[in-house]
C-alpha cells in the first residue's frame, strides 16, 4: 500500500514512521504530483491555519480536495481534522475547511488549561485495552453528521470516528507509540 502524507507543516515525519512500521509505503505529499498513486492519504497535526496557507501556495488544494471527494481513505489528526472539516468555530477568518468530513470542530476548544493533555480512551472495535489520547491543542468536535460513526468519545465528546472512508482524531494516535489506530485505518482500507 502506498500512503500519501501530506507533509507540508507538522507531525508528518511520525505519521510516516507509524506507516512504514506496518508495512506501508508511506509518500511525504508537498506538491501536487505527488498525489500519483495513492491508496489512502494523512493530514497531520500541526497548525490547521499554516497548513491552510501552503494548501494554496503549494496548488494542492483542488486536486488533493477532488481525490477526497472522490472517497479517497483519509486519516485526518488534529490539525488535519480541522482543515477537513465541513465548519471551523474560532479559526482564521479566512481559513477555509476542505469539507470533507461532515463535523464541525472548534479550533482550540479544549482552551489554555487543557491545551496538552493525555487521556486513555475506550476504542470501540480495538482489542487491547485502552488507546493513550495525546491531545496537543486540540480541536473540540462539537457536531458531527449522521453518515459519521463515532469510535471513541473523551468525556462524551467524539474524538475518534470516521465517515466511510474518511477517519479522523482531534488527538495525537502517532505520538502514542502504539501502532493500532494507523493499523486499523490501513485494514480497513487495504
Ligand atoms: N491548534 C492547532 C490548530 O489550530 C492544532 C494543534 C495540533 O494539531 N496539535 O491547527
Amino acid at each position: 500500500m502506498k500512503v500519501g502524507v501530506l507533509a507540508l507543516q507538522g507531525a508528518f515525519r511520525e505519521h510516516a514512521e507509524a506507516l512504514g512500521a506496518l508495512g506501508a509505503e508511506a509518500a511525504l505529499v508537498r506538491r501536487p504530483e505527488h498525489l500519483g498513486g495513492l491508496d489512502a492519504i494523512v493530514l497531520p497535526g500541526g497548525e490547521s491555519t499554516t497548513i491552510d496557507k501552503l494548501l494554496d501556495t503549494s496548488g494542492l488544494r483542488a486536486p488533493l480536495t477532488g481525490l477526497l471527494r472522490g472517497g479517497l481513505p483519509l486519516l485526518a489528526t488534529c490539525a488535519g481534522l480541522i482543515v477537513c472539516a465541513r465548519e471551523i468555530v474560532d479559526g482564521r477568518p479566512d481559513q477555509r475547511p476542505l469539507g470533507v468530513i461532515d463535523a464541525t470542530v472548534r479550533r482550540n476548544g479544549y482552551g489554555r488549561q487543557r491545551e496538552s493533555f493525555e487521556a486513555d480512551l475506550e476504542v470501540r472495535a480495538l482489542a487491547g485495552g485502552p488507546f493513550r489520547g495525546v491531545f496537543i491543542r486540540a480541536p473540540v468536535v462539537e457536531r458531527v453528521g449522521p453518515a459519521v460513526e463515532v469510535l471513541a468519545r473523551h468525556e462524551g465528546v467524539p474524538v475518534l470516528g470516521r465517515e466511510g472512508p474518511a477517519w479522523f482524531a482531534s488527538f495525537h494516535p502517532e505520538l502514542a507509540g502504539d501502532l493500532r489506530v494507523h493499523e486499523a485505518f490501513l485494514h480497513e482500507v487495504s
